[in-house]
């Protein structure tokens, strides 16, 4: 039967599931009715209608805990508003620990609750008997307890959010597929469907395990696999009723929830099982997968010990159904890189019904200003690499991914799956030497040596782990001698053409038009003055230019040049990141061994700091760049690839005199902040600009044709900051700090930390974050304050500085 096909409409949502309409939802909200959101089979007939129903709030960072916490707010009035029963109820929840290390995750997370006023408990097992007479808690450390979390049913809550989108005259199509998504000149015009085309300028691909087939069709990359989940439904089980909390025993892999009478067993065990290898079945819809309730047994039988009420109920129901895994474990949202007007929502890792509202928020927010409403980055589509839809690599990666949602998410947890996908051209020689591998990005990068006699591996902890000497060592070599660091990973982009530096002037808020041979560090803002990218920009010759930024921002970085080079310029930019590796060899030591190498000239008069040249090396020639991230004298050396092997051998043979070590990138982080060097993502994102992170000496106000975000912060600079990056230093030797730990100034939390490591030349944890001026105060005395940063509820005190601890002056880095 034919429909009624609108053949225009501002936004087109593709998939009928609780993000889709979350998405319609939230757009017509404020105003949006030209929206039609087109549906293949039912609403909620792919994954949504089998979720178990959990909503809870706390997630592993600040961010992703803001929008779990907005869809509960959110989920609470729904029904209210729009007359759809949602079985919302807020019953509260309960983590249980049975080990130290996850009771020091639960306490840690719980203190990050409070940088936003989530009310989190730390309880004890008395208490928690208390909360849940059921469970078992014998050889329970503790937990905590959320009240305001919840429950609900996935099937309402969606069709109360696709009511109110209709309500406010969203158009919500079922049974028609979206076949094709019409796109022309790098922009999105619209879907096709088997009723017809409908044009659109932005198309939402909301279409849950069906999206990675969706987007590639098009060239946009979503990386996602479905993997099988189950649960088990068990009734007559004595003591049950609707108000007790949800509890999730993590050691164990499993939760439990109230479900109509019925109580819910769920799982998240460790080796998952990929599943639709082949693709998704055309006819799937409200489908169940046959499962293998052998591979659910031993989480079962870990249950049936927690709650052993279980081992007298009767099995009522064992479900398995598919649902969307991704290689990181957080899901895509955003305009693509590859399409302009296509968004993503999707790829939910089973948290897709708590995290649904906060998504329509954001999603609707971007699509209408034209930019994330807050720093998404950790979710944001941009950040995939397109060999990450390679489907054996999914299947690899999903399997432990599902796990980990469980798994204890220790500092520097490292994949097991799916690894040896990138290797830089040295990557052997350093494995011969004791390199234990981190995986980024794709990249296996040295994390850190292992000296001969021990092994290159993690033995996980939130105190010091094994590798903390073995650093610790590595760290002090590059700021007493001399350390060899691998940092192929970097992306490389060049730009080129007669128009380069103009476009590229627009673009970098410090001024590029430098004379041939300068490298500048710079920063690109969009028209908030948030900063978008931190990178150096050389200048090759008078029409090119060189761009290194950080790996993560392969794609992102290069897709915001490129989308600021009008047609009629006259340059290019291509992606040179696979032509040539880098190794950076910095310390104190660093001229001589690299002087002992080359007939050129390494003197500071001949090559002084922040600038680059070709030198002969070895039998190669390679661009020697004098930079730092280290805060060290130095030089990052950018080889083309085939050159790698040789040049390495030549630094390491020659390094033996030198006190040369090869270091890390655990050492690259403690060396890095120990200096207050920033790193984008996490001290300085979309949502800070120069003036709040510190970095206004980048930036060239005053320089001919302005650039972009030049505005935004001369009105910054006049309204004044409210807010501004200082560096930290606890007290104490003893305290860790990783991220996200609360800043207290007296009886207020100000803020928190950015990032975070031990500083082996300052003696403590050191930690970068923004602290908000109370009450009017300057910004310029923000560091005389008293603060705490609090690490897993325990408040301790700390030093503040605007400037960095190590070598305020440089003096190290000028090394004369
Ligand atoms: C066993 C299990 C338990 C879970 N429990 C919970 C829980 O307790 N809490 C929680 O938060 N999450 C839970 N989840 C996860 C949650 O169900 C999902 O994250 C969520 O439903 C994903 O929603 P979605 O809209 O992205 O995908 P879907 O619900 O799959 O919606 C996508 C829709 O897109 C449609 N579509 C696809 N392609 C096209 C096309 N070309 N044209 C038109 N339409 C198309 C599909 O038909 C589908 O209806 C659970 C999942 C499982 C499997």
């Amino acid at each position: 039967m034919g429909v009624d096909l609108p053949s225009r409409a501002r936004v087109v949502i593709v998939g009928g599931g609780v993000i889709g309409c979350s998405v319609a939802y939230h757009l017509t909200k404020f105003g949006w009715s030209d929206v039609v959101l087109l549906e293949r089979k039912q609403l909620t007939s792919g994954t949504t209608w089998h979720a178990a129903g959990l909503v809870g709030q706390l997630r592993q960072s600040i961010n992703m805990t803001q929008l779990a916490r907005y869809t509960g707010e959110l989920y609470r009035g729904l029904e209210a508003e729009t007359g759809q029963a949602t079985g919302y109820r807020q019953c509260g929840s309960l983590s249980v620990a049975t080990t130290a290390g996850r009771m020091e995750e639960l306490k840690r997370n719980a203190s990050m609750a409070k940088v936003f006023g989530l009310k989190v408990d730390v309880v004890g097992p008395a208490e928690i008997r208390a909360l849940y007479p059921l469970a078992d808690v014998d050889d329970v450390i503790g937990g905590i307890h959320i009240p305001s979390d919840g429950y609900a049913n996935a099937v309402d809550i969606t069709q109360a959010l696709a009511n109110g989108a209709r309500s406010r005259g969203a158009q919500i199509i079922q049974d028609l597929k979206v076949t094709a998504i019409r796109h022309d000149r790098g922009r999105v015009t619209g879907v096709d469907t088997p009723q017809g085309r409908i044009d659109a300028d932005t198309v939402v691909l909301c279409g849950g395990m069906w999206t990675r087939d969706l987007a590639a069709s098009i060239g946009v990359t979503v990386p996602l696999h479905a993997c099988e989940h189950y649960y088990v439904l068990f009734q007559d089980v004595p003591g049950l009723h609707p108000g007790m909390p949800v509890l999730r025993d993590y050691d164990h892999c499993s939760y439990f929830k109230y479900d109509a009478g019925k109580l819910l067993v769920g799982a998240f065990e460790p080796h998952a099982r990929p599943w639709g290898m082949d693709g998704i079945p055309e006819d799937f819809s409200f489908g169940e997968i046959a499962g293998d309730f052998g591979h659910f047994e031993p989480v079962l039988l870990d249950a049936m010990r927690r709650v052993p009420a279980l081992q007298h109920a009767g099995i009522q129901k064992f479900f398995c159904g598919p649902e969307s895994f991704t290689p990181d474990v957080r899901y895509h949202l955003g305009e693509s890189a590859e399409i302009k007007g296509c968004f993503v929502a999707a790829g939910l890792n089973s948290i897709g019904l708590q995290s649904a509202g906060g998504i329509g928020k954001v999603v609707s927010e971007w699509i209408r200003d034209g930019h994330p409403p807050v720093d998404l980055w950790e979710v944001d589509i941009r950040r995939n690499m397109p060999f990450q839809i390679n489907r054996k690599y999914l299947r690899a990666r999903v399997a432990e991914s599902l796990g980990l949602l469980y798994a204890t998410h220790w500092p520097f947890r490292q994949y097991e799956s799916a690894r040896g996908v990138r290797k830089s051209a040295v990557h052997d020689r350093l494995a011969a030497a004791g390199a234990c591998f981190g995986e980024a990005f794709g990249w296996e990068r040295p994390n850190w040596y292992a000296p001969p006699g021990t092994l290159p591996h993690y033995e996980y902890s939130y105190g010091r782990q094994n590798w903390f000497e073995h650093s610790a060592r590595e760290h002090r070599a590059v700021r007493e001698a001399a350390g060899l660091f691998d940092q192929s990973s970097f992306a490389k982009f060049r730009l080129e053409g007669a128009d380069a530096v103009r476009v590229l002037n627009r673009v970098c808020a410090n001024e590029v038009d430098v004379a041939v041979g300068r490298i500048v560090y710079t920063q690109w803002l969009n028209e908030r003055g948030g900063i978008e990218a931190d990178l150096t920009v050389t200048r090759l010759t008078p029409t090119a230019y060189l761009i290194v930024t950080g790996a993560e921002t392969e794609i992102k970085d290069f897709n915001w040049l490129q989308r600021q080079i009008e047609p009629s310029a006259h340059c290019v930019l291509t992606n040179v990141t696979s032509a040539m590796g880098v190794l950076s060899l910095m310390g104190p030591r660093s001229r001589d061994l690299l002087q002992s190498l080359t007939p050129d000239d390494l003197s500071q008069r001949a090559f002084p700091f922040a600038t680059s040249r070709v030198i002969e090396l070895g039998y190669a020639l390679v661009r020697a760049s004098r930079i730092t991230y280290v805060g060290e004298l130095g030089w990052e050396l950018y080889i083309p690839t085939e050159f790698m092997q040789g040049v390495y051998d030549e630094l390491v043979a020659a390094g033996a005199g030198h006190g040369l070590v090869l270091a890390g990138y655990h050492a690259l982080n403690s060396l890095r902040i120990e200096k207050g060097y920033r790193h984008w993502g996490h001290d300085i994102t979309d949502e800070d600009t120069p003036l709040e992170a510190g970095l206004g000496f980048a930036v060239k106000l005053d320089k001919p044709g302005g650039f972009i975000g030049r505005e935004a912060l001369l009105r910054q600079q006049q309204s004044g900051l409210r807010k501004r990056l200082l560096q930290f230093k606890l007290e104490s030797a003893e305290p860790l700090l990783y991220h996200n730990e609360p800043i207290w100034a007296g009886r207020d939390i100000v803020g928190f930390i950015r990032s975070g490591m031990y500083g082996h030349s300052l003696g403590a944890a050191v930690g970068l974050g923004y602290v908000s001026a109370p009450g009017g105060a300057l910004v310029d005395t923000l560091d005389l304050m008293q603060y705490d940063i609090e690490v897993a509820g325990v408040r301790h005190r700390a030093m503040a500085s605007l400037r960095p601890m190590f070598d305020p002056k440089n003096e190290r880095i000028r090394g004369a």
